[in-house]
């Protein structure tokens, strides 16, 4: 196993996390194991369960245990365990502490697959779900029932980007004896530590920027030490695993992802702050900008930001949208977040919040800036934005 790296910086140990190259021929990269059977050398072996790293190809292979021990080492977890997808990731944490009976207090923001699952199977299999604001504060102790088993939050929330206060949240739910589960895809690693502000239990999409190229999808479940049997048994038993390539992919990924962070999160911010100026634009949903209402919680949280935020328009028809959208060239329409390339999408908020007080009323989209140069970025949105006007 690679040696252990803790004592640099997060720069330094996307860079070396997970590599042992001097175990494979000097190569630099872990190597990529197609693997489903692993033969035991003798009877013996079989016998006495020695084998050199698992015993069958979904338990893992050399490439995909080397991911698993970089994000887990970079989450701060006592262990990570790899799915195909975030989604994936995130019932089957869901799944590992939750029982019939229980309550589970989910944030109204969260992302909307993760909704979906709990509003049908967690329902179905007699849970009781509460959504509560994200900006509920210490407010979330008047909504907990005495059967509460979790939070599950996310910071800031899908399409909304409002900011919670994490710490406070993770205190009472411990208080109360319930665990605190994060979902920190916008935050990743390197600008959100999850475990060091109370998490139990830390989710996050790799499909975003560790993979960082719009190829690839995995969802990560690190965890304390006190997690550990619920999370192994319901892991192991979904039998959930990740594909050899993909961990390829996501392992390149890591090694640039730094750097890729803080071109995102310059850029991201300068675009925000032009879009500001903007007649048609009434708020741009990005907690690192200073007059956010979540800045002072995400500048104390927070190390980092990122490309992704929202934008609110004062209004707009839908011919007027179609025009802005379909005239930009850089920003292309589509799903995930977190690739190089830049994007948009308009949010659709009916039906996917039932608890928040505050809600964006005019036009919403989700904005990714991708790593294009900004300036060739601001020109493509005045093109959008002409003919936005052009289409009153
Ligand atoms: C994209 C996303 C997920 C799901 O990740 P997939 O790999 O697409 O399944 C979960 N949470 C958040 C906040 C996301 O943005």
């Amino acid at each position: 196993m690679a040696k252990k790296t803790r004592k640099f910086q997060d720069r330094t140990r996307v860079t070396t996390l997970g590599r042992d190259p001097h175990a494979n021929f000097g190569v630099v990269n872990p190597p990529v194991y197609h693997a489903s059977t692993i033969l035991y050398p003798s009877y013996e072996a079989l016998k006495n369960n020695d084998y050199p790293a698992t015993p069958y190809g979904r338990m893992g292979t050399p490439g995909t245990l080397a991911l698993e021990e970089a994000i887990g080492e970079l989450d701060g977890a006592y262990g990570t365990r790899l799915a195909p997808s975030g989604q994936a990731a995130i019932s089957a944490a869901l799944l590992a502490v939750l029982k019939p009976g229980d309550q589970l207090l989910m944030v109204d923001s969260v992302y909307q697959p993760v909704r979906m699952f709990a509003d049908t199977v967690l329902k179905r299999f007699g849970i009781e779900i509460t959504y509560f604001d994200p900006t509920i504060g210490a407010g979330i102790a008047d909504v907990m029932n005495d059967n509460v088993a979790a939070i599950f939050a996310e910071s800031p929330g899908s399409l909304t980007f409002e900011m919670m206060d994490i710490p406070v949240m993770a205190e009472i739910a411990h208080a109360r004896g319930a665990l605190f589960l994060f979902d920190n895809t916008w935050g990743t690693p390197l600008h959100f530590k999850a475990f060091e502000h109370g998490a139990d239990i830390s989710v996050h999409a790799l499909t975003k920027y560790v993979g960082g190229h719009a190829d690839s999808l995995m969802g990560a479940i690190s965890y304390t030490k006190a997690i550990v049997p619920r999370v192994e048994k319901t892991y192991r038993g979904l039998g959930l695993c990740i594909g050899p390539d993909d961990a390829y992919l996501m392992l390149r990924g890591l090694r640039t992802m730094a750097v890729r962070l803080k071109q995102h999160e310059a850029a991201g911010l300068e675009i925000s702050k032009w879009l500001q100026g903007r007649d048609e634009v009434a708020r741009v949903l990005n907690p690192a900008l200073p007059d956010d209402p979540g800045h002072a919680i995400w500048a104390r949280d927070f190390s980092g930001s990122n490309g992704l935020f929202g934008l609110e328009l004062k209004e707009g028809t839908e011919t007027q949208l179609a025009a802005f959208c379909d005239t930009l060239e850089l920003f292309a329409m589509g799903f995930s977040w977190g690739g190089y390339e830049s994007l948009i999408v308009p949010s659709d908020l009916v039906g996917a919040r039932v608890a928040t007080k505050d809600l964006p009323k005019g036009p919403l989209f989700r904005i990714h800036v991708g790593l294009e140069d900004p300036q060739d970025l601001i020109a493509d949105l005045e093109r959008g934005f002409a003919a936005f006007n052009a289409a009153k």
